[in-house]
């Protein structure tokens, strides 16, 4: 697995869109609808909790806030250049 930033796979990292994208593993239950939704985005570690891919520019927007939405604990953290947080919201 080719993660986004190899010494926080689980972010905080900032995409190319100005986002940045967290995966909480204090509460990520690894039950991986995230990784179905935007599986250029998310990927399961080897502790069985999300990271993020390296390739997460390539899903879009939309693709990555359904992602957020699918995840039964709110696990994943979005927030927008400003810093405003725009999932959960
Ligand atoms: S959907 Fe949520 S709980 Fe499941 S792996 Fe993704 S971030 Fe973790």
């Amino acid at each position: 697995m080719e993660w986004k930033d190899t010494m926080k796979p689980a972010g905080p990292v900032t995409l190319n869109n100005g986002w940045t994208l967290e995966v909480n593993h204090g509460v990520c239950i690894g039950a991986a609808p995230c990784t179905a939704m935007a599986p250029n985005t998310f990927a399961l570690d080897d502790d069985a909790k999300a990271a993020i891919l390296a390739t997460v520019d390539q899903d879009d927007q939309e693709t990555i806030l359904n992602a957020a939405r699918s995840c039964p604990v709110a696990a994943i953290i979005i927030k927008d250049a400003e810093g405003n947080v725009i999932f959960p919201a």
